[in-house]
């Protein structure tokens, strides 16, 4: 079904973002075309016996953007608001992300259309084993290799692990990461993502000359990857004053305690009415003044609506896509850098990486050595993102997309065109 290209569509989002560095890179047009499509597109209807004897039928997909410097790897989303574009921009940014860090991976995505909370765990269990069965011919460990993205988990990792093991007749734990540790799990997976935003935003605070200590941080997002930057960047002294959930946030400019409102939430299911601090939407959550705004949760929340009312002195993206083209260049104008998502969170695939590499060795490693190797690596890439931009004067996304895209051109051209 062909999908109407609105303002803040992701698929146009990510073809602007090539098309800009494209020309400035003066990328062969041969190859800026092969990167502007994708390699496979799989569209899969997946019937499912619901608990009340009906059968549903969901819809889902795989899609792989390029596989030149590696196995096509990426998350798999559950949303009820879910298109194929999404995919499309979320799959040709892991080739991005992948590249960036140097992990040899190349992109994709994958998803259902459903709203899990909406789901027993046993229509869930059965949705995603059918979902597995039905993406089976195109993944595999040195194929295509799924992990966690929005609303799955360890668990959703566990049964796409074991289905596919059943199907393919051996245990098989390297087809997907993000497991739980039990089964080929790596320690500090789970983690990952928000320990390596907060790693990066010990870097850009350093770039920026600006303190850890007491540095007021807004975080939309407390899920996954946002309450765990939110452990990790109030160990090391900063002031979370701002959290949110899909249902609104909270505020309080003096800080706010990670342990008290993770356990407020845990009971409560929202952070609504929090004793120690004031309700606030998340739009108006995104305007607040403080020192680092950290989107993490869906994409298009910085809009050219709201950019020019953003109080922060940096953002950094926590989510996938939560920028659109405009308000990035309204932010550019306003002098407030964007540090981009395939930049800071790109943790998550880094330990995938890492996990990959452990269940394909059978030989597992202790959580300081892929903590120390996380920090290494997204070291090394800011570095050379901020290298970059300061040498060209181009934004932080345009460095990080130039390197990013550099990589896999150079593959596709020395690799050439088979037959
Ligand atoms: N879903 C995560 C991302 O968007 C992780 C992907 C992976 O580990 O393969 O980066």
């Amino acid at each position: 079904m062909p999908e109407k290209l609105t303002e803040n569509n992701p698929w146009q989002t990510a073809l602007t973002q090539l098309d800009t560095v494209s020309g400035l890179m003066m990328l062969p047009e041969d190859i800026h075309h092969v990167l502007r499509n994708f390699d496979r597109i799989l569209s899969v209807s997946i019937p499912v016996h619901m608990d009340n004897g009906s059968l549903g039928v969901f819809h889902g997909f795989r899609v792989q953007h390029n596989a030149s410097r590696g196995p096509y790897k990426g998350g798999v989303r559950y949303h009820p608001g879910l298109t194929l574009d999404d995919l499309k921009a979320l799959a040709m940014e892991m080739t991005w992300k992948c590249s960036l860090v140097g992990v040899p991976f190349g992109g994709a995505k994958g998803g259902i259309i459903c709203d899990p909370k909406k789901l027993s765990k046993g229509e869930l269990e059965r949705l995603t084993r059918r979902y597995t069965c039905a993406i089976m011919p195109i993944i595999g460990i040195e194929k295509d290799i799924p992990a966690p993205d929005v609303n799955t988990n360890e668990q959703i990792m566990a049964w796409i692990m074991d289905s596919y093991s059943f199907n393919n007749g051996y245990y098989t734990p390297g087809i997907v990461t993000g497991k739980p540790l039990n089964i080929g799990g790596s320690l500090g997976r789970k983690d990952a993502t928000g320990l390596g935003v907060a790693n990066i935003v010990e870097n850009t605070v350093e770039s920026m000359e600006m303190d850890l200590k007491g540095l007021a941080v807004v975080i939309q997002g407390y899920g996954n990857v946002g309450s765990a930057v939110g452990k990790f960047l109030s160990e090391r002294g900063c002031r979370i004053i701002a959290v949110s959930s899909s249902r609104g946030g909270i505020y309080n400019p003096k800080g706010l305690d990670h342990a008290s409102i993770m356990k407020y939430y845990q009971e409560k299911g929202s952070f609504e009415h929090f004793s120690e601090a004031e309700n606030i939407t998340n739009a108006s959550l995104l305007e607040l003044p403080c020192d680092v705004l950290i989107p993490a949760a869906l994409g298009n929340q910085i809009t050219k609506e709201n950019a020019g009312r953003i109080k922060a002195k940096v953002v950094v993206e926590g989510a996938n896509g939560p920028t659109t083209p405009e308000a990035d260049h309204l932010l550019n104008e306003r002098k407030i850098p964007v540090v981009p998502d395939i930049l800071a969170n790109a943790g998550g695939v880094v330990v995938s990486y890492f996990e990959w590499v452990q269940d394909v060795q059978c030989f597992f490693w202790p959580e300081k050595e892929i903590n120390t190797r996380l920090k290494n690596l997204l070291d090394r890439a800011y570095e050379e993102v901020f290298r970059l931009s300061e040498e060209k004067g181009y934004n932080l996304r345009t460095a990080a997309m130039v390197l990013a895209v550099k990589k896999v051109a150079d593959a596709i051209s020395v690799r050439g065109v088979y037959p």
